[in-house]
């Protein structure tokens, strides 16, 4: 049985990730904030011990570790999807926020690093450990034509840049690394001009998460599969 770890999972792609990895037969480690709250995801609970939910905070130093003791067993896939845009009043030029500037570094880039150190003998554990890191194309540096938004750019930049080494670091240990872009998704963060579902970038990623292997390590790929430009 796949067991996965999915952070940010009480809501919008996570949950969507949630259901559907638990729909196909997956163990799932479910981490969110605030578990008293996640009702929707308590809501998928089969009751036979496949999902099981853990408090986590990405901007606590220390939570990665406490989710890797808490979950204590091989992970075949951990999907660092957990995010923030950012303060959408705070971010065009002339108005940057300097606090909210570090605490979407810490919660974007700086988390999922510290996820995946912490996670790593567990998903080394595994036959075929994979790390996903939920970016964004804002991140792509060559894709920007349109400015702003600074602060969610900055942070999903650097979320790649630790993709990339992180993709090299694990290679030796067995742990391939995919750096997705989910679409643009209606959720809270996308808005519901959003271009897909979550259900639907769910599925996709999934998809490009079962074809990830040691070959095609350290990629940034849309969901549709395609290659993004750095
Ligand atoms: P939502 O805003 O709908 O959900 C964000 C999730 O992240 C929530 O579960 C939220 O939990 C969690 N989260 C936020 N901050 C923290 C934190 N400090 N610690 C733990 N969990 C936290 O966003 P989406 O589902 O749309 O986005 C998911 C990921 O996909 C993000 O990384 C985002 O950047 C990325 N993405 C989304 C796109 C889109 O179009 N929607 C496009 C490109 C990338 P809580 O309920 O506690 O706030």
């Amino acid at each position: 049985m796949t067991c996965i770890v999915i952070t940010g999972a009480n809501r919008g792609i996570g949950l969507e990730h949630a259901r559907l990895w638990l729909e196909t037969g997956a163990e799932v480690h479910a981490a969110c904030r605030t578990p008293d709250r996640a009702d929707a995801l308590k809501a998928l609970d089969p009751g036979d011990g496949q999902l099981t939910v853990h408090a986590y905070d990405a901007a606590a130093p220390e939570a990665g570790k406490a989710l890797a003791a808490a979950v204590g067993k091989p992970v075949d896939v951990l999907l660092a999807n957990a995010g923030v845009m950012g303060p959408r009043d705070g971010q065009s030029l002339g108005n940057t926020d300097p606090g909210a500037w570090v605490d979407t570094l810490k919660i974007n880039a700086l988390g999922p690093l510290l996820l995946a150190e912490a996670f790593a003998d567990l998903l080394a554990a595994s036959k075929a450990g994979k790390l996903v890191l939920q970016s964004s194309r804002m991140g792509s540096i060559s894709d920007n034509t349109s400015g702003g938004y600074y602060i969610y750019r900055a942070s999903k930049a650097a979320l790649n840049a630790t993709g990339r080494s992180l993709a090299i670091d694990l290679k030796p240990h067995g742990i391939a690394v995919a750096i997705l872009h989910p679409g643009w998704v209606r959720t809270d963060m996308g808005g519901s001009n959003g271009l897909i579902s979550a259900r639907e970038s769910a599925e996709t990623e999934k998809a490009l998460i079962e074809a990830l292997t040691l070959e095609n390590t350290g990629e940034f790929r849309h969901q549709s599969g395609e290659f993004l430009a750095w």
